[in-house]
């Protein structure tokens, strides 16, 4: 209900100032910079269970919340945080490593995630228009890197992909939306947008100086989204693919 709300608020009370902003950034936007998970893929629910499953093998309590709330984060940052706040002691990159590894091996034991609803209408309408589109990850697993290429090579090319082994700090650090930046063609951060799910991934959006859409694809309450600084907030991918024609033509949606 939240989540409708702020939605009519920002689309019925014109005009909008969020509204237009968003209208004015796009005559002069070059490049869409999409997270992966949550945004691209359903994918969350089964991160989440990988999540909590393999740290316990390892004696780290971490719930689903956890996982949502670190989300878009490195798993080798979040893992060491972990490790840290529970058991007290510093562990190493490689440590960390090995636990994410086991954490990937479950997550990719479970069924594929399916393709987020309204993520291909969108990137149609983009790509049509002759804008850039990269995609920037938290994630480094290959398999993940060769499952957008499948699913979306139409749109992205390997150039505009940035994953965890691009940036040395990954989000909410400005770095890996900056490295898309650069991969997009060195753009400013004013020819761009962030499409993101997490906070910590809007929070690495704004930190780069990026007009950051939220789309609300889990289980959080959009305040924490709007608290993490997005300039505007979806309730879902398919509602924002629907409003990008609008957009396009100069008009203010009409919900
Ligand atoms: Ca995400």
């Amino acid at each position: 209900m939240v989540r409708s709300l702020i939605y009519v608020l920002l689309f019925l009370d014109k005009p909008s100032g969020k509204a237009e902003r968003l209208l004015s950034k796009k005559n002069m936007l070059k490049a869409v910079l999409f997270d992966m998970d949550g945004v691209l893929y359903d994918s969350m629910g089964n991160h989440a269970v990988a999540w909590v499953q393999s740290m316990k093998k390892f004696g780290i309590n971490m719930t689903a919340d956890d996982a949502y709330a670190t989300e878009g984060a490195r798993g080798v940052d979040t893992i060491r945080y972990m490790v840290k706040q529970q058991q007290g002691r510093d562990i190493t990159e490689e440590e960390s490593q090995l636990m994410y590894d086991e954490k990937t091996r479950i997550f990719h034991s479970m069924p594929e995630a399916p393709i987020m609803p309204g993520i291909l209408s969108l990137m149609e309408q983009i790509h049509a228009a002759g804008i850039t589109i990269g995609v920037v990850t938290g994630s480094g697993q290959r398999p993940l890197i060769n499952r957008i290429l499948r699913d979306f090579g139409r749109f992205v090319s390997i150039d505009n992909i940035t994953t965890a082994y691009d940036v040395k700090k990954g989000k909410p650090n400005p770095d890996p939306y900056l490295m898309g930046l650069r991969k997009a063609g060195n753009l400013q951060p004013s020819e761009a947008m962030v499409v993101e799910n997490a906070p910590l991934g809007i929070r690495a959006g704004v930190a780069a100086g990026i007009y950051t859409i939220a789309v609300n694809t889990g289980p959080l309450d959009d305040q924490i989204l709007l608290n993490a600084g997005a300039n505007i907030l979806f309730p879902t991918m398919t509602a924002l693919s629907d409003a990008w024609p609008n957009l396009s033509e100069g008009q203010a949606p009409d919900r």
